[in-house]
């Protein structure tokens, strides 16, 4: 078994600067093991197909924020795509709990919870699946450096279209993600920090792995999630607290040129919270500095989850 391990070990894990602490704990299947013990087989439908569901979710002040919120969307995920969580909403907390705990985060951190479909055989269909495996990673959060907080996100419209709701839904916070990547490699080879994705309507949907907003006139608009986007827990609840703050919030079905007119932008997601968009395609928002309502919103979002 340990010699098993340190072949791991030298796989992957040494001399690669993105490799995990070698003192963290994974929750894997029940069971708390090293970053070098903690492996998927190959076999394992997630590696051969994406096929698996996954959240992120953000731990502020030592508890899980908006724990209910996360845990209810992986199961609607894994619903959706005849996944079966092998485990009660109530296991998954409990077990997110261990997984904070034996990596001693008592204050601020980052889980990354994933369900595989399982080991099957080499066909697609999942009859040929075993049992799904759950594990959690609880680390630090990795963010954007503070000073594109700053100044804001240069973005692109991404040539790359949207998944349509009737293909891969992006309703489904799946592990297949090759949609988002795709686009958000685009931005990086055109210099920009994010992408914006259209539908293949050529309406507006979201950022690459963040809800996209738009303030005109004093209002704020977003894609409706028909429109397919991620139903971000975040956006529903920037949404509130605009609502709260007296803003008209509109979902509404945006195209191009609602983005090239708008006087603020912003992106929202657990890992970005709220990040203002200055930049689109070469035309600056508004003045081309974070506006005043997304900066109102970034500090109403930073005080809900302080209280
Ligand atoms: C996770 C995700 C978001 C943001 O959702 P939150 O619940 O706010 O984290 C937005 N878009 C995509 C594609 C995502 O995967």
């Amino acid at each position: 078994m340990s010699m098993a391990i340190s072949d791991v070990e030298t796989k992957g894990m040494q001399d690669n600067p993105f490799a995990p602490r070698a003192d963290m704990k994974i929750w894997l299947d029940g069971q708390l093991v090293s970053p070098a013990e903690a492996t998927i087989s190959v076999f394992d439908h997630a590696i051969l197909y994406g096929d698996g569901v996954f959240e992120g979710i953000r731990i502020y002040n030592g508890k899980i924020f908006k724990e209910a919120a996360h845990i209810k969307r992986i199961f609607e995920s894994a619903k959706s795509i005849r996944l079966e969580i092998p485990m009660t909403s109530d296991e998954v907390s409990q077990a997110m709990h261990e997984a904070m705990q034996a990596n001693g985060i008592t204050q601020d951190g980052y889980i990354r919870l994933v369900v595989t479909r399982g080991v099957g055989s080499l066909g697609i269909s999942v009859k040929h699946t075993a049992r799904p495996s759950v594990f959690i990673i609880a680390d630090k959060i990795s963010l954007y450096p503070p000073e594109v907080y700053q100044r804001g996100l240069r973005c692109i419209i991404s040539s790359i279209t949207r998944n349509a709701p009737n293909s891969t839904s992006p309703r489904v916070k799946s592990l297949n993600y090759l949609n988002n990547i795709m686009a958000k490699l685009q931005a990086n080879d055109c210099g920009a920090d994010e992408a914006i994705m259209l539908t293949a309507q050529g309406h507006v949907s979201e950022c690459t792995g963040d809800n996209i907003f738009l303030v005109r006139d004093g209002k704020v608009y977003t894609p409706p999630t028909s429109e397919g986007i991620l139903e971000g827990i975040t956006r529903n609840l920037v949404m509130e607290l605009a609502r709260k703050r007296g803003l008209e919030v509109q979902e509404k079905a945006l195209i191009r040129h609602d983005l090239f007119v708008a006087d603020e932008c912003f992106a929202t997601g657990t890992a970005a919270e709220v990040i203002p968009i200055v930049e689109i395609d070469h035309r600056l928002v508004g003045d081309g500095q974070p506006g005043t309502i997304t900066k109102q919103l970034i500090q109403d979002f930073v005080n809900y989850r302080n209280a």
